[in-house]
């Protein structure tokens, strides 16, 4: 596979280039990798770490950016929790886009008693179910929250 012709076509790229609508922009970019809020429907407060390169699977990792993860992973769980007061933190990676291996990304979401009492699930059950209802956070929110994090991360 052509990594520049996979790039191409990647929406984790074109949102870290600016090619592609971003609410609430680029929250960090810390050596080899971004943070950003999270674009798909998993409600206010979920924000993706990736690497800056498209890189689709772990294993391809350089020794500097998988040096760098754990902590990045840390840190910005601990902002999220500092902004959202959740329960819990899910940090995931599932990268499959359209059941092809996609641009990595890590994400980081809060999930609180509400949401889970709301979709009756916890888990992989919970992010489906926030999926299929559609649980896209208002941009105005976003730009919000992404200026608490800058606070906190910068
Ligand atoms: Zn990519």
């Amino acid at each position: 596979m052509s990594g520049v012709d996979a790039a191409d076509s990647c929406l984790a790229c074109a949102l870290t280039a600016g090619t592609a609508p971003l609410p609430g922009g680029q929250v960090l970019r810390s050596g080899g990798w971004v943070v950003e809020h999270c674009v798909g429907p998993l409600g206010l407060g979920t924000f993706v770490v990736k690497p800056l390169r498209h890189v689709l699977h772990i294993a391809e990792l350089t020794v500097p950016e998988s040096t760098e993860l754990g902590p990045l992973l840390r840190r910005v769980s601990a902002a999220v929790t500092e902004v959202t007061a959740p329960e819990q933190v899910y940090v995931c990676l599932w990268s499959h886009s359209g059941g092809v291996p996609g641009h990595i990304h890590f994400v980081v979401q809060p999930v609180d008693r509400a949401t889970m009492t709301r979709f009756n699930a916890s888990g992989p059950e919970l992010q489906l179910a926030m999926g299929k209802a559609g649980c896209f956070p208002d941009p105005a929110r976003v730009e919000r929250i992404c200026d608490r994090m800058r606070g906190l991360l910068g």
